[in-house]
């Protein structure tokens, strides 16, 4: 596994597409500069690996695009040791943006082949998620919230309503939602039964999938 001084000028680049796209953060801007994305990819994907694309992976899913990635991260506004729950690991790309941050990841994936690949990856990386989970993301992480913010990666038909009742008063859900395209939602929680709700155009993800599927 390398990570050479070609890969991080590339990464700098990407860095300065996302900037120039939008993308302030500089903290989240930093963690993608930092973070090798060609080793979370297929060796036949390497070349591609700091364009601003979609690329697959394992079990007919993808690594989400590198703006996507910014943009859902940007929403979220990571303190470090906010305890935060992704629902849909993959290859773990997010994942260790989040551990970068500081934040303390509780991260969910439905495909076991995914689930046992980067639970194997990461780790050897260096990133430590607190917890990688073989399950169903509709269903949250009872167990372990609230949180401070949950972050879904895949697109979900509707909000499932466990995620929304296991953030923090003053906690941020951010979720695509729809079938084919998406709409970026931003939910703050403000009370125990009060949410406010922004919107941040389309997107497209593969989608968050039921039990049945
Ligand atoms: N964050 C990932 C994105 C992967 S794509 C990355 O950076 O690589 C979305 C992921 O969500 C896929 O791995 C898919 O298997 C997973 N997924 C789909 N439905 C799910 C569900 N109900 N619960 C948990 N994960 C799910």
């Amino acid at each position: 596994m390398k990570d050479t001084f070609k890969h991080q000028g590339l990464r700098q680049q990407l860095v300065a597409i996302l900037e120039a796209k939008g993308i302030k953060d500089k903290n989240v801007l930093g963690a993608i500069g930092k973070i090798p994305r060609h080793l979370f990819m297929d060796s036949g994907f390497l070349d591609h690996a700091y364009q601003d694309k979609a690329f697959p992976i394992a079990a007919d899913q993808t690594i989400s695009q590198p703006y996507t990635v910014a943009f859902q991260t940007e929403l979220l506004q990571i303190t470090p040791d906010d305890k935060v729950l992704e629902i849909g690991t993959g290859s773990g790309y997010q994942t260790a943006v989040l551990c970068l941050l500081g934040a303390k990841v509780y991260s969910i994936e439905r495909q076991h082949e995914l689930y046992k690949k980067t639970s194997k990856f990461l780790p050897k990386l260096g990133y430590r998620a607190k917890k990688l989970i073989f399950g169903d993301g509709y269903i949250g992480l009872e167990d372990e919230a609230p949180f401070d913010s949950i972050i879904v990666t895949a697109g979900a038909p509707f909000v499932p309503k466990p995620l929304l009742s296991q953030l923090k008063i003053g906690g941020r859900l951010v979720i695509p939602v729809g079938d084919e395209v998406q709409v970026m939602t931003l939910f703050i929680r403000k009370g125990p039964k009060e949410f406010e709700q922004h919107e941040y155009g389309e997107f497209r993800f593969v989608p968050l999938l039921e039990d049945k599927n």
